[in-house]
């Protein structure tokens, strides 16, 4: 019997537990663990609570998990419970899908300042994660402002933008869902450092904008560049210039309570305020021949009480894991980091693409365990494990269990919601029952 490792049950965790049952079929364990008591990692608290057509890929994950030979344990941290050392020598494979959880850092003055806040803490804390619980983000100033991009910031506009009444639907959690409720923010800026070309939004997400009840879009027509500059791109960046050429056009869309400002070439250097922030300095940005954003030497300041950078993430390092500190995420040669070592998704290329581009990824970590090891090496596997954190009086979380906690949150929703999280590790793990 093979047996496997993977460490994280977000998407990269499932779809290589798939590939690898499908793989090895009957001659493979798979054990996913999670330092949380509940599984689905980016799918529960990174995707929007209002995107549930994109959650709804959890059904396909529960098909896995429940699929033979594969076990799901959380509570369960790599690091604190059990080292990647100690699971390397009880299983043929270590599969290291940890995602990228912790945000880049802006790395300008002031970046330090109560009021600044990474798009993992913000997304997380809207999302019902156990480490942002506590956030409370200042909803209190009349101005957000919100660096890059890229379909993170979107996200972020768009939940800082609804109304109450826009989060029907949704499973944004209860602490969240009051405290936007009371929200005193009116005017979003969303920082470029670059121009609308190099946008990483994508047109459905861009679009979404156009349907707030509240908000209008701001983009001003000068930062655009020629309409026939368009037919270098390719069909999907077209197409979200294109949406942007629109809000342009509509000029803001007449009085509405929420602004949403599209601000390019415009790059932030300082953040100031007394205590918190107050202000954000921006440099005036032009594209190089190469389209580097070079600084034109003009320097404004936008007054705010909230600056959100989504900026991108990065893999937090583990003690003794090969680690590639530039990149933010494990240093690995195609999935491969060591005999028995191996990452996947976004703790392997770093944090692109989409949900699905994870299951090539896992095919891929598949294939490599099947050409390194043709044979299994007679591992203990997972019941060694299991082994080990009874002794250590590690209280582990089945699938059995997270269904049980899963009921429990559907049955305390809010009217319309899916379901109301449990936002505490003790929460959860009173839920699970007996
Ligand atoms: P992203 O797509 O990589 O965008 C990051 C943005 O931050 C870019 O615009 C980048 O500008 C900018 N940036 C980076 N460093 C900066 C700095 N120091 N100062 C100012 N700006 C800076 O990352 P993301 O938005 O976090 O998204 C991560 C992944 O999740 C993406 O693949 C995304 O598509 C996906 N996602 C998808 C959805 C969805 O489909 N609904 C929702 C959320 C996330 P430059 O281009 O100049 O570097």
């Amino acid at each position: 019997m093979r047996h496997i490792a993977v460490i994280g049950s977000g998407p990269a965790g499932y779809y290589t537990a798939e590939a690898c049952a499908q793989r090895f079929g009957a001659a493979v364990r798979i054990d996913i663990v999670d330092r949380l008591p509940v599984p689905f990692g980016l799918i529960r608290f990174g995707v929007a609570p209002d995107h549930q057509a994109i959650k709804a890929v959890t059904r396909r994950y529960e098909a896995i998990a429940e699929g033979k030979g594969v076990r799901f344990l959380g509570n369960v941290a790599v690091g604190r419970d059990v080292t990647v050392d100690e699971l390397r020598g009880l299983y043929d494979a270590v599969v290291i899908a940890t995602g990228a959880p912790a945000d880049r850092p802006l790395d300008i003055p002031g970046d330090d300042l109560p009021g600044v806040i990474g798009s993992a803490a913000f997304v997380g804390w809207y999302n019902g994660h156990p480490d942002f619980t506590e956030l409370a983000p200042p909803l209190d100033g009349d101005t957000a402002v919100i660096v890059g991009n890229g379909n993170v910031a979107l996200d972020v506009a768009r939940i800082l933008a609804k109304s109450p009444a826009e989060f029907v639907g949704s499973d944004i959690v209860a602490h969240a869902f009051e405290a936007l409720g009371n929200s005193a923010i009116r005017r979003i800026v969303v920082l470029g450092r670059r121009g609308p070309h190099q946008i990483h939004m994508t047109p459905k997400e861009l679009a979404e904008l156009a349907e707030l009840e509240r908000a209008a879009v701001r983009v001003d027509p000068a930062d655009l560049p020629p309409v026939g500059d368009d037919d270098a791109l390719d069909a999907s960046a077209r197409k979200a210039v294109g949406q942007l050429r629109e809000f342009a056009a509509a000029g803001g869309a007449g009085e509405r309570p929420v602004g949403i400002d599209f601000r390019f070439f415009a790059r932030p250097v300082a953040i100031t305020g007394e205590g918190r922030v107050e202000r954000v300095e921006i440099q005036r940005m032009q594209l190089d021949a190469a389209g580097e954003p070079q600084p034109t030497g003009a320097i404004e300041s936008i007054d705010c009480g909230l600056v959100i950078s989504c900026i991108g993430y990065r893999s937090p390092p583990i003690p003794g894991v090969p680690y590639d500190e530039p990149a933010g995420r494990f240093a690995n040669d195609a999935g491969r980091i060591a005999p028995g070592l191996y990452c996947v998704g976004w703790a392997r290329r770093g944090p692109t693409g989409t949900i699905g581009t994870n299951r090539p990824d896992g095919y891929l970590i598949a294939d490599a365990i099947a050409a390194d090891q043709p044979v299994a090496a007679g591992k203990p596997g997972g019941a060694a494990l299991d082994a080990l954190l009874t002794d250590r009086g590690v209280a582990t979380v089945s699938f059995d269990d997270w269904h049980r906690i899963e009921a429990a949150e559907a049955a305390r929703a809010r009217d319309g919601a899916p379901r109301e999280k449990f936002v505490d590790v003790d929460e959860m793990l009173g839920a699970r029952g007996a």
